[in-house]
């Protein structure tokens, strides 16, 4: 234990609920505690502490990342009504998420990890493609109306002082639907700066596609404000680490990305990166080799799983069951965060301890050693499948 690797800066630790809280203490344990003189700041973002601090922790933990810069996240529970009984609640709390999101003003990155037992349902995909989903606006904001009668539709802008701007939308001879919808340039700017930052650090390209050619005035000016924060803060640093922007429009982007080798980050307008980081998680393999970073303007680095808390597998862990949860996505959270850590710190045996964790765990399934969501999926198809504790041993089994 005296030679364990030492940290500088403590990691941001946020810890969750249900099966995901049971991986975490165990992936801690056996990967990480054994090699690493583990340093942590650590927030209990539990349903029941976020109720007892009437939701003060998810605040602090969010205030914690933002001044040391580097955060790990593992799955909570969103509460709804059903949670309200099942945990006694006091009242309904906001996302985590989408809290720590809004103090943090970041932009959602995934990126599937790729193995190669398993086959992306894309046969020419040779690298993982990166999502990078900007969160703010679009029809996510919307204001939408059900129109009964014939009638003028008009988008009406009144300035505070007063000053009016019209246009019609539609003269409608029926009755038909209607829907506003906005963004804001500062949201943007902050989501071409999140995607140049997050591919500076994974040096990989960055494809932006939107729609001008029809919405010249909407969407012309996403291509705008990209362009224009590339050129002003970007350019020269991609240049010389040897990353290309290009944007199309998002038909072309989607046809090119088909037939794309991958290894790119893919912006996308809010609901552009809705639909397609569905279909890239699914193409890829499956949603717990899915990793999730958030990234905000400023650099700061929050690292979590893209699944929820696997709810059902706790119940029956809860009975007595060993169940075969896949903590990949979980591991990969913390590697993504010690990496940071050692980046910023200069601490290169922290960062090689990182890459032999990601290796021993891609190692393990790569030799049919793996949990039962991706016996399925895997091709050979191994004989059986590890429950999370035999598949966490042969992991650690890899790493001394
Ligand atoms: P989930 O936890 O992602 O699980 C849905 C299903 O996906 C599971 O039942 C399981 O399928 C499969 N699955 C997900 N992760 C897996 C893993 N690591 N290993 C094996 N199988 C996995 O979603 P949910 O059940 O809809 O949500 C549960 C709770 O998580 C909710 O309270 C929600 O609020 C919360 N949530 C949190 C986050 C977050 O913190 N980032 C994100 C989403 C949801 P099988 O049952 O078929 O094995
Ligand atoms: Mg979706």
């Amino acid at each position: 234990m005296s030679n364990r690797i030492k940290m500088k800066t403590p990691l941001v630790e946020m810890d969750g609920d249900e099966m995901t809280r049971v991986l975490w203490t165990l992936i801690k344990e056996k990967l990480i505690v054994p090699f690493v003189n583990l340093k942590t700041e650590y927030y209990d973002l539990s349903l029941e502490n976020r109720d007892a601090t009437d939701d003060q922790v998810t605040i602090d933990s969010a205030m914690a990342a933002k001044r040391l810069g580097v955060a790990v996240k593992c799955a909570t529970i969103t509460s709804n009504a059903a949670r309200k009984v099942e945990y006694n609640l006091k009242h309904l709390h906001p996302s985590p998420n989408a809290t720590i999101r809004a103090i943090l003003d970041g932009t959602v990155f995934r990126k599937p990890i790729i193995i190669a037992c398993i086959k992306p349902t894309i046969s020419s995909w040779k690298f993982p493609i990166v999502i990078g989903r900007h969160a703010y606006g679009d029809i996510y904001k919307n204001a939408e109306m059900k129109i009964d009668a014939p009638g003028k539709v008009e988008l009406v802008y009144t300035s505070d002082d007063g000053q009016e701007k019209r246009v019609l939308v539609a003269d409608m001879k029926g009755p038909g639907i209607v829907q506003g919808v906005h963004n804001i340039d500062e949201s943007i700017r902050n989501f071409a700066r999140a995607c140049f930052v997050y591919a500076l650090n994974e040096k990989i390209d960055v494809w932006f596609g939107a729609k001008d050619t029809i919405s010249k005035t909407y969407d012309g000016r996403f291509k705008e404000l990209f362009q224009q924060v590339y050129e002003s803060e970007f350019k020269e640093k991609c240049e010389k680490a040897g990353i290309k922007y290009f944007y199309t429009l998002i038909d072309d982007a989607v046809a090119r990305m088909i037939k794309s080798e991958g290894g790119f980050l893919w912006a996308c307008k809010n609901y552009d990166g809705d639909v397609m980081s569905d279909m890239i998680a699914s193409a890829s393999g499956s949603l717990a080799m899915m990793t999730s970073v958030l990234v905000s303007p400023d650099g700061v680095y929050e690292y979590e799983a893209a699944h929820g808390t696997v709810q059902q597998h706790y119940y029956r862990w809860k009975k007595g069951e060993k169940t075969s949860t896949n903590p990949a996505a979980l591991i990969f959270t913390w590697t993504g965060a010690l990496r940071k850590r050692a980046e910023i710190d200069n601490l290169p045996d922290l960062k090689d301890f990182a890459e032999r964790l990601e290796k021993a765990t891609l190692k393990t399934i790569g030799n049919g050693e793996m949990t039962g969501d991706l016996v399925k999926l895997s091709v050979p198809s191994p004989k059986k499948s590890l429950n999370s504790w035999e598949f966490i041993d042969a992991i650690a089994g890899r790493m001394y």
